[in-house]
Order: structure tokens, then C-alpha cells, then sequence
């Protein structure tokens, strides 16, 4: 049984309504197609919810980097906050560690810098257009990202600003006292700071997937909230099943972030994605305390963000399977040092659990399956998936249609890894 509007061919179906099915729903409607955008939940509300919420420019650089290599002896410890791994997992998964680190190396770093460059560049134009167009201009801060070190880190600083300056990305160098005008509200514990200048924040990541999703469904888009039990090839289109029927397309997204690789595996994709998990823990602000923008400890290895409900303080990564029971173990370890930079009340609602879908270039992979016509891959945002869904989405519908990405989408191919 096909529930698809009577008689009418949908042209587009896209699976998952996170920022990057959001955004290739409604790039696609912009170019004229019909498009249905399925979720088994509300719009913005698994991993484009729990995150920091900062739409980064300077998120240039891979997480596997060169200076990867020199943290490894604190990491292979198990206890610091940047990275939790679980051994169990670690012994399964030893493919995919070697393959992440084997991109560690100078000369991987560059290429991959120039890809997301592009990607960033064109996403934070779109980002700053849509948020207006979708009422929700007053959720976004033109305030910065501050990135703040304990130590006399000012080599460590000068060295990315110099690198991201190759790339025309601002920043500003700070000492004690530059830091302490800037957020006058903490106390003055970091002796160095990085204010990435371009780069803006947003008080309700959810809140804006779902202004989207309203403006999605403004412009003609249909919602369905349904959980897909599978993706099936049907004549010269797709047939996408849901719990309560199916429905048919010429084109089929898959933007379904962590779970994106489980309905690919029964068309014979191998797709080699990664979990690394993070969490996050608000609390009542202080309003006498406020803090301006977000701010990345980068020895405390945590983030602290103001959001609507109070400050949101997100945890490194756990590396483990995306659906093992919770550890708080990294959480735990942050949020006495973040209290020790601002002062803030007691916890709001519960501890959050997501999980970051990489892949061992730490890439997306932005494009058509190598196997089969009409289904288009979009998924692996890692820990930038927020800032760069939106050009994401509009690079699918642009192939779609047949037309240029907005940016160099080669790097991004799925080709590389299926
Ligand atoms: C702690 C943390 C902090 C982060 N901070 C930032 C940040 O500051 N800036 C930034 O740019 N990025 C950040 N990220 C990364 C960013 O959040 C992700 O890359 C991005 O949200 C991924 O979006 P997505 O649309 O691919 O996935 P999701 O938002 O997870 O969307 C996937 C959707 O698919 C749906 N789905 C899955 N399976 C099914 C099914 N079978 N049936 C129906 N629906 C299904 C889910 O319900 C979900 O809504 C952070 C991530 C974490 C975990």
C-alpha cells in the first residue's frame, strides 16, 4: 500500500529530520520538488538537539591531526576528558582506529582542511540567511567563539590562528586581561585565549531544526512522523517502508546521522561510521553571571554554551557502541572545572546522550550511492554536522536537479569508502 498523495509522484523522500534532512528537504523545495521529509521523532531532536550549538568557521581542522599522535599516551590511559574508549569495542572496531589514524599525518590534513573550508563557508552563508527567514534571526549571536588555555598556550594559539589565517578565518589573540573584557562574568583563570571572530552560536539547536522544519513545510514540504523500516529499490525510483505503510519517490536522502548506516547495510553498503558519543548537562544561570558566547576549555577538554534553559556543558567523546547503557564519567570529571570558570545553579532536567556519526577521514560523505541511481548519501557530520548541514542539504538537492553544489563536493564523495 503506497499512502503518497493520490496519484501524485513525490519526486524526493528524505530520511531523518536532524539539521541535514531538514536542510535537504527544504533546499530541495526551494529548487521546485516535491519532497516528504520522514522522522520517527520531531524535527531537531536526537543529535542536531544536544549539541554545543556553535556554527563554527574555524572547524577546519580534522580531529585526526598530526598533534593526535602526541595526546595518544594520555588517551591509551582511559581517563582523560577528551576521550573515553571502551576496549571491548575498541578490539571489534580495530579497522576503523587504524584507518582514523592512518589520516593523522601532515599531508592528509591539508586536502582535507580545503573540503571543509569550502563546506563551512557555504554553510554559514545559508545558515545566517535561513535563521531570518525562518523567524528565528533573534536565536543566533554574532558574538564569537572562544577557545581559552590555563597554560602559556600562546605558541599552541599563534600556530592555529596562523593556520586558519591561511585560509582568510579570523581570530584574535587574547591575554588575562583581554579574556577578562570580554567575558567579564568569569573568573580569570585562562592565561590565553583565541577568539575565533567569525563564528556564531545559537541558544536552542533544536529549536532552529525545527524553525527550518516549519519553513520546510511553509514552502509545500510534507512531514511524516513515522519510524522507516527500510529502503527498498522499486522500478526506476524507491519505496521507502514505515511502520504503517510505505511510500514511493524517484529520490531517496539518507540523512539519518548515527543510525544512517543500518538501512544501507540490507542494500549492501559496509559503511564504515564511528560513534563518538558526547553528552551535555545544563544548568540555572547565574544572571548576574551570564556568559556572551561559547567557550571551549581547551585543557578541561569540555564546552560551555548559554542556551535558552541555562548553560549547556558538553563532554569530549566516548568512543563505544551507540547504544551502550551511559557512562557520566566524563561529565562528572567537568562540571566541577566548569564551575570553577563561571558560577552557575543547580542542574536542569536530565544528562543528554548523543552520539557524533565520523568516519575514518573524519568527512561526511555529501553525495550519490556508487551503486544505485536515485539514492543520495548525506551523512558522518562528526562534531560539525550543526554548522555545515545546511550546505550539506543544499549540495544533495543541487545533484538532484542536476546542478552545481555550492561548493567542491568531490572530497565529500561516498565513492571513497562503498
Ligand atoms: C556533544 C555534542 C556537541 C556537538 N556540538 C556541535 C556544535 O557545537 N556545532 C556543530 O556544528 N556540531 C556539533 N555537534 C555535531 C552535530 O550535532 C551533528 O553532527 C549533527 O547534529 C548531525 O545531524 P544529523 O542531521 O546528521 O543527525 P541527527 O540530528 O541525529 O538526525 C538524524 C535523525 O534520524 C532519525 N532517525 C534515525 N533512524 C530512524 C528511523 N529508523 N526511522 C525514523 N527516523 C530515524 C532520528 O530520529 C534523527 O532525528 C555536536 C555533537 C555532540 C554529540
Amino acid at each position: 500500500m503506497s499512502d503518497n498523495v493520490a496519484g501524485k509522484q513525490t519526486d524526493v523522500i528524505v530520511l531523518g529530520a536532524g539539521i541535514v534532512g531538514v536542510s535537504a528537504a527544504y533546499a530541495a523545495r526551494q529548487r521546485g520538488l516535491s519532497v516528504i521529509l520522514v522522522d520517527r521523532r520531531e524535527p531537531g531532536s536526537e543529535t542536531s538537539y544536544g549539541n554545543a550549538g556553535i556554527l563554527s568557521s574555524g572547524s577546519i581542522l580534522p580531529i585526526n591531526k598530526p598533534s593526535l599522535w602526541s595526546s595518544l599516551p594520555a588517551y591509551l590511559t582511559n581517563r582523560h576528558a577528551a576521550l573515553r574508549w571502551d576496549p571491548a569495542w575498541s578490539l571489534r572496531n580495530i579497522d576503523w582506529i587504524v584507518r582514523f589514524l592512518a589520516n593523522a599525518t601532515n599531508s592528509h590534513v591539508r586536502p582535507r582542511a580545503t573540503a571543509l573550508h569550502g563546506l563551512i563557508g557555504a554553510s554559514l552563508k545559508l545558515h545566517r540567511e535561513w535563521i531570518v527567514k525562518a523567524d528565528a534571526g533573534q536565536r543566533i549571536r554574532e558574538t564569537g567563539w572562544l577557545k581559552a588555555w590555563r597554560s602559556e598556550a600562546i605558541g599552541e594559539a599563534k600556530e592555529e590562528q596562523a593556520f586558519l589565517a591561511e585560509y582568510g578565518i579570523e581570530s584574535q589573540l587574547l591575554d588575562r586581561q583581554a579574556i577578562s573584557a570580554l567575558e567579564p562574568n568569569i573568573l580569570p583563570i585562562y592565561k590565553v585565549g583565541l577568539l575565533h571572530t567569525q563564528t556564531a552560536s545559537v541558544d536552542s539547536p533544536g529549536e532552529v531544526v525545527k524553525a527550518y522544519a516549519r519553513m520546510f513545510a511553509g514552502s509545500g514540504g510534507e512531514i511524516r512522523q513515522s519510524d522507516i523500516k527500510a529502503i527498498v529499490p522499486d522500478g526506476d525510483g524507491w519505496r521507502v517502508l514505515l511502520a504503517e505503510g510505505g511510500i514511493s519517490a524517484r529520490h531517496v536522502v539518507v540523512a539519518l546521522g548515527p543510525w544512517s548506516a543500518d538501512l544501507l547495510r540490507p542494500l549492501g553498503y559496509r559503511v564504515p561510521l564511528a560513534f563518538e558519543r558526547g553528552y551535555h548537562q545544563e544548568f540555572t544561570p547565574n544572571p548576574a553571571r551570564s556568559l556572551l558566547r561559547p567557550i571551549h576549555d581547551a585543557e578541561g577538554s569540555f564546552l560551555m554554551t548559554p542556551m535558552e534553559r541555562g548553560i549547556r556543558v558538553t563532554s569530549g567523546v566516548e568512543l563505544t557502541d551507540r547504544d551502550a547503557p551511559s557512562s557520566l564519567a566524563q561529565l562528572d570529571a567537568v562540571v566541577p572545572v566548569a564551575r570553577s570558570v563561571v558560577e552557575f545553579g543547580a542542574a536542569v532536567g536530565e544528562p543528554w546522550r548523543g552520539a557524533r556519526p565520523t568516519l575514518p577521514d573524519s568527512l561526511p560523505m555529501i553525495g550519490p550511492a556508487p551503486r544505485h541511481s536515485g539514492l543520495w548519501l548525506s551523512f558522518g557530520h562528526q562534531h560539525i554536522g550543526f554548522t555545515t548541514g545546511p550546505a550539506t542539504g543544499a549540495a544533495i538537492a543541487a545533484m538532484i536537479a542536476g546542478a552545481q553544489p555550492p561548493f567542491n563536493a568531490a572530497p565529500f564523495s561516498p565513492g571513497r569508502y562503498l
